[in-house]
């Protein structure tokens, strides 16, 4: 079947892209093992040679790329180029730097009741990895997975977002274009049915990128064949604002925080908390300065339009809700006054808001900042945890040490202290959420090693006859309880250890 893709901003049709059929997932995992086979015998410098080459295909193509990835997401030219394109760039050189480091065989110790023995830990590919991607940073979302499983050795299918297809085509042509080995990367351009009908293809990880609904609906079909999976979900993220905080900041954070991209981020600020002394100067100057965001298409815009119409209604239904039930909206329009299929949503601040309200609660996924007073850190620490996701938060204050404080108490997989969202960036730290936020961490080393299975591996260099603990055992209690003792009890004793030790391999020379 053929798609015609249309810009979310502007309704126009900007072009076509055939579907994948669902008979070809067999073909795309046969033809994913067979590249798998070449590809993680390469050295790792042969492999990274590759995602050099993709890299620089990037650098060549950025005015295209950006220009694809905003017609389809609807986002503006400077998010695409930064929060997109720059992060995708900055990952890939990262990895070209650390993936050696990352994924070398790796010795640790072994303890003394080992002696003799050697120990390390080697990562070696899993196979085929499934990468499911959403379409609200459908390139960073994307590329980056792929370019770590690549990176480790595996052969890669992606599943990217039926919302956004034409950024999956292009993630295609910039891989064949920078001569990646055929097989190696393939893209299966479709909808949910073809997302489920790859996870049942029984890939040797999946990695996936999206709501709660579906990550909960994958990971139950995954468990049903044991494959592993990584799962990046929602965010509600909070901000807690002190009363020392650099206030001019902490509106600009919550600015920028909270409408890039139409808050359609899984990392933005979604909830903000702000000190009683401040709370008021710190709405003022949030909603006027809300007022001075030019949103549009222009080269120049602050803020583009929503990506995915169904949001708008989620959206609306948020902001509906929360003002019956008395929320007070300072900027932005009412949402009965929103023209049907409207796309571009005005940036809207919300006070008089609680818990009770799924604004607070639910992920909006949109341009929409409650903002709540509160009165002591430990009120705020309570509100802030108070959710079922852990994807992201911000604390906002002069005092450093106050703000690693609040931090350690925030049940989240990232947080920021007077910034918003970066963490994601840093290549070095990984990235992963706490409760409902996801499963599982990509990014920095841990990440790379993530698209691998461990071997934990002894070595013993054969010599002797037997080990001490093996068969037979006549004798044998006593004197392990002697050597425990000595060197696990209170006191080490070192004499009691060592002739125990001895009376046992005494023991095993005999036999
Ligand atoms: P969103 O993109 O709004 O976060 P989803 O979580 O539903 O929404 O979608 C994320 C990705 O998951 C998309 O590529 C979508 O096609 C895919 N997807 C949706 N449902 C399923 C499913 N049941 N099995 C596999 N993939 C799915």
């Amino acid at each position: 079947m053929t798609w015609t893709v249309r810009s979310p901003a502007t309704k126009e049709v900007i072009g076509t892209l055939e579907e994948t059929n669902g008979e070809r997932i067999n073909e795309m995992y046969a033809s994913a093992a067979q590249a798998f086979s070449t590809w993680s015998g390469l050295p790792i410098s042969e492999r990274i040679r590759f995602l050099r080459k993709v890299r620089l295909q990037i650098i060549e193509e950025l005015d295209q790329i950006v220009k694809v990835i905003s017609d389809s997401t609807g986002k503006v030219s400077v998010e695409a180029l930064t929060t997109e394109v720059m992060t995708v760039v900055d990952s890939i050189s990262h990895i070209e730097k650390r993936a050696a480091a990352a994924l070398k065989t790796k010795r640790v110790k072994t303890p003394l009741t080992f002696i003799g023995k050697r120990s390390y830990i080697e990562y070696k590919p899993r196979g085929t990895v499934l990468v499911i991607s959403p379409w609200n940073f459908p390139f960073q979302l994307s590329m980056i997975p792929i370019v770590e499983a690549l990176a480790a050795g595996n052969a890669v299918i992606l599943k990217p977002s039926e919302v956004t297809p034409l950024v999956g085509r292009l993630i295609e042509k910039l891989f064949t274009q920078a001569g990646l080995p055929d097989g190696l990367l393939q893209v299966a351009h479709g909808g949910k049915e073809l997302g489920a009908a790859l996870v049942k293809g029984k890939p040797d990880f999946i990695h996936f990128t999206g709501s709660v609904r579906t990550g909960k609906i994958i990971q139950t079909e995954a468990a049903k064949q044991l494959i592993p999976t990584l799962l990046e979900l929602g965010g509600k993220d909070p901000m807690i604002v002190c009363a020392d905080a650099n206030l001019e900041r902490a509106v600009q954070g919550a600015l920028w925080g909270g409408f890039t991209n139409s808050g359609q981020v899984c990392m933005s600020v979604e909830r903000v908390y702000v000190d009683k002394s401040v709370y008021q100067e710190f709405v003022d100057r949030l909603v006027e300065a809300a007022q001075h965001l030019r949103q549009g298409t222009a080269a120049d815009s602050d803020i583009g339009s929503m990506t995915f119409p169904q949001q708008t209604a989620i959206i609306k239904e948020h902001v509906t809700e929360a003002l019956d039930k008395g929320a007070t909206l300072l900027a932005g329009d009412h949402p009965d006054k929103w023209e049907e299929g409207q796309m571009f949503i005005k940036p809207m601040i919300l006070t008089n808001v609680n818990h009770g309200m799924a604004v607070m609660q639910e992920e909006t996924f949109g341009p929409v900042l409650p903002i709540m007073a509160f009165e002591t850190e430990e009120e705020a620490v309570a509100l802030a945890n108070d959710t079922r996701f852990g994807l992201n938060a911000s604390v906002w204050t002069a005092d450093l040490e106050r703000g690693k404080q609040i931090v350690s108490r925030l049940i989240s997989g990232n947080a920021v202290i007077n910034d918003v969202i970066i963490t994601v960036a840093n290549p070095y730290l990984p990235y992963g959420g706490a409760k409902e936020g996801g499963i599982g961490a990509y990014h920095g080393d841990v990440g790379m090693q993530g698209f691998c299975v461990q071997t934990a591996v002894m070595v013993d260099k054969g010599r002797r006859k037997k080990e001490v603990n093996w068969f037979p055992y006549e004798g044998k209690y006593e004197l392990f309880v002697r050597l425990i003792r000595s060197f696990w009890g209170e006191n080490r004793n070192w004499r009691g250890f060592l002739a125990a030790y001895r009376q046992l391999l005494k023991k095993e020379s005999r036999k």
